[in-house]
């Protein structure tokens, strides 16, 4: 026998290592698992190189427990280890690494371990004891056994083994004896293990017998060897992608479709990533994808290593270039994983773009499902838009589909206005909005359908990109304004005469929004009355809804338009009843105002005419009276419109009829006006 003392000058590596692993124990059985594939693999290249020219045998790894002496053992049959080679691995470079990595890394400690040959270590978070019992491929060699009880000495001793192989016997103390559990190993092994190259077998495969459960004598084998990421696409079909989501989740939507990865060069990548029907809610959908390295599980949360819009997909990447044990931060900072993921995101547009090209009506009857995905890459990546751009869609009110190109050929003539900016008009929802996008269409105009939870993102930045263009909601303005051309139309009304209306229109509306009354000289047939919103300010409430920082604007109430039409019969009938009933309140107040207004301006110019300090006390004061009579003479005209209007129930009407025709007319207000209504017919 022989011992010895680990080259380590910390006096105690274990607690230290036990300390900063203390939050991912589970880990070693990955480490262990990871060393007994890797050795398995050596083996299997040897016999390809003609190296090794003794019997393979039966090489799967196998995963026991005892929970008498309280033991976790994971054998294989591998390339073994010699004395020598135990001395090496496991006492000198191990432990100086870990040395090393102790020196510089105190702080990434538990981040860097696997990077450092500290795997195999990682036992000791879990045990008091770790045995190595080891037997090397090479002819001459006994086996050998090392033993270690977490402080820096070793045994090494001659010991007894069947075959070629290593045996690692793990006596697990006693904070982590939730380890000694077969579901939990079994749990850690489907987590870590579910894709590893070489068979894994835990227990057998149990069948009914007698009225129970009992073990036959087939192994159970826990892991799927050749995942279909591994296999050649051209080997593959539609349904084995179907059948390998079904494997990574057994619960869930079936795909739109699949991108099978799978690079050499200037790194190694391979992978599938799926496409998931993604309706709303980017949030609870992120965070499928698996990161593997070498077919072992890394992690499934992908952020930050692949673009945000992309930890949308589901799926997942093996790349031996993603180190095992590494922190986010580093991984976010590696020049390798940053090419991965510009990699990825190109390979994602390329797929996107020749199902576009090829089956144009398979991509459309997808594009709903799509759309958040591929509108979120657009927003948060230049390099993804600038692919996208061509094969991302744009739907109308009639659930057609365009390509940004093809909508602006479709729009252009119609939707130029007169500053030569060209006017996309979108709706936010087709029921709400009907009688707009109706006017819109009667137009000539074409509506898109603008529903989306990113679509205000997406405004924003096709605006930007869209050469003098413009988004306008159709119902932020009349229809005649929202596209402005140069034809102007004559107003039957004088502007007197709308300025008398303006305050029989301005009758309390509605509570909590301030609504402007303005005129626009619309066609005769178009409403009296219509209720619009500015794009401006809906927007800016939009955004501040979405959290965009802008909460300033989600304090003011909404202020809208109240768009009258002098031109419809309506109105002109409410300005002739007008005057038929109080015209001679309005006419002597006339008279009176325009008697005030000329001595005004009587008075007004002989001033003018003196200098300013010849002017008298008394000959200012008289002025100030009569502005003072005026203001009053103006107060009590409007005064008289607005109880006029009050009053008036076609007034009222017509405005509740646009408020109705906007949705904005609910309750109390709702019941007033069918009650108004049958009383009106
Ligand atoms: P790493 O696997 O990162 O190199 P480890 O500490 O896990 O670091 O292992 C150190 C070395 O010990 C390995 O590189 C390998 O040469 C040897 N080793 C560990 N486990 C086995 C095993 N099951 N069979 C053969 N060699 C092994």
């Amino acid at each position: 026998m022989e011992t010895g003392k680990i080259g380590v000058t910390t006096e105690n590596i274990f607690p230290i290592i036990k300390k900063f692993l203390y939050s991912d124990h589970e880990i070693f059985l990955r480490e262990l698992i990871s060393n007994a594939v890797d050795a398995t693999q050596k083996l299997k290249a040897m016999v390809l190189a003609g190296d090794y020219k003794g019997e393979v045998g039966d090489t799967t790894i196998r995963v026991s427990v005892d929970k008498k002496k309280k033991t976790i053992k994971v054998s294989d049959s591998g390339v073994g280890m010699t004395k020598e080679e135990l001395d090496k691995y496991l006492n000198q470079i191990a432990f100086s690494s870990a040395n090393d990595f102790l020196d510089k890394y105190k702080e990434q400690a538990a981040s860097l371990i696997g990077h450092f040959g500290l795997g195999f270590y990682s036992s000791f978070m879990v045990s008091d004891k770790v045995e190595v019992i080891t037997k090397s491929w090479q002819d001459n060699s006994g086996a050998v056994k090392w033993t270690c009880d977490g402080s820096p000495e070793y045994t090494i001793d001659e010991s007894e083994r069947e075959g070629r192989g290593t045996d690692v016997i793990l006596h697990i103390d006693k904070e982590s004896k939730d380890f000694l559990e077969e579901s939990k190993i079994e749990q850690l092994l489907k987590k870590y293990c579910k894709f590893l190259p070489v068979e894994i077998a835990f227990g057998k495969e149990q069948e009914w017998k007698d009225g129970k459960y009992i073990d036959t004598g087939k192994d159970k084998i826990i892991n799927n060897t050749k995942p279909a990421w591994t296999l050649k696409p051209a080997d593959l079909k539609e349904e084995d992608y179907q059948k390998f989501y079904r494997e990574l989740y057994p619960t869930g939507d079936e795909p739109l479709f699949s991108i099978h990865l799978n690079v050499d060069y200037p790194f190694k990548l391979t992978g599938i990533l799926y496409f998931p029907k993604i309706k709303n809610n980017i949030e609870i959908q992120k965070n499928k994808i698996q990161l593997y390295s070498n077919q072992v599980f890394v992690t499934d949360s992908v952020e930050g290593i692949v673009p945000e819009f992309l930890t949308l997909l589901h799926g997942v990447l093996d790349s031996p270039d993603i180190p095992l044990n590494v922190s986010r931060s580093f991984l976010q900072s590696d020049a390798n994983v940053k090419k991965i993921s510009a990699h990825i995101t190109k390979k994602v547009a390329d797929r996107l773009n020749d199902i576009f090209k090829k089956n144009r009506e398979e991509f459309e009857k997808k594009w709903d499902n799509l759309k958040l995905f591929i509108d979120y890459g657009m927003i948060t990546e230049e390099k993804f838009y600038e692919k996208a751009s061509k094969f991302a869609l744009l739907k109308n009110t009639d659930d057609k589909y365009f390509t940004f190109e093809e909508y602006e050929k479709l729009i252009k003539e119609n939707q130029t206005d007169k500053n030569k900016t060209l006017v996309y008009l979108y709706s936010t929802n087709k029921t709400d909005q009907y009688s707009y996008i109706e006017k819109a269409k009667n137009k000539g105009y074409d509506v898109l359908l603008l529903d989306g939870q990113l679509d205000v993102h997406l405004i924003n930045l096709l605006e930007s990109k869209l050469t003098s263009s413009r988004f306008v909601r159709v119902d932020s303005d009349i229809i005649e304004k929202l596209i402005q051309k140069e034809e102007t139309r004559e107003s039957k009304l004088t502007e007197d005469q709308k300025e008398d209306l303006k305050s029989v229109f301005n009758v309390k509306v509605k509570s909590k929004e301030i609504f402007n009354v303005v005129f626009e000289n619309l066609e005769e047939n178009e409403a009296p009355v219509t209720i619009t919103q500015s794009e401006f300010m809906r927007r800016m409430k939009d955004m501040s809804a979405l959290g965009g920082g802008m909460n300033f604007y989600g304090e003011i109430p909404d202020s809208y338009n109240l768009v009258v039409n002098p031109n419809h019969n309506l109105v002109i009938r409410i300005n002739d009843e007008l005057k038929s009933a109080d015209g001679d309140k309005l006419a002597s107040n006339d008279t009176e105002r325009k008697r005030v207004k000329e001595e005004i301006a009587f008075m007004e110019d002989e001033h003018k005419k003196k200098k300013a300090d010849e002017v008298s006390q008394v000959e200012k004061d008289d002025l100030e009276k009569l502005k003072k009579e005026l203001g009053d003479l103006e107060n009590a005209r409007k005064e008289v419109l607005e109880a006029y209007g009050s009053e008036n129930k076609s007034v009222k009407q017509i405005i509740d009829l646009a408020l109705l025709a906007n949705n904005m007319l609910k309750g109390e207000e709702l019941s007033t006006f069918v009650k108004r209504s049958v009383q009106l017919l």
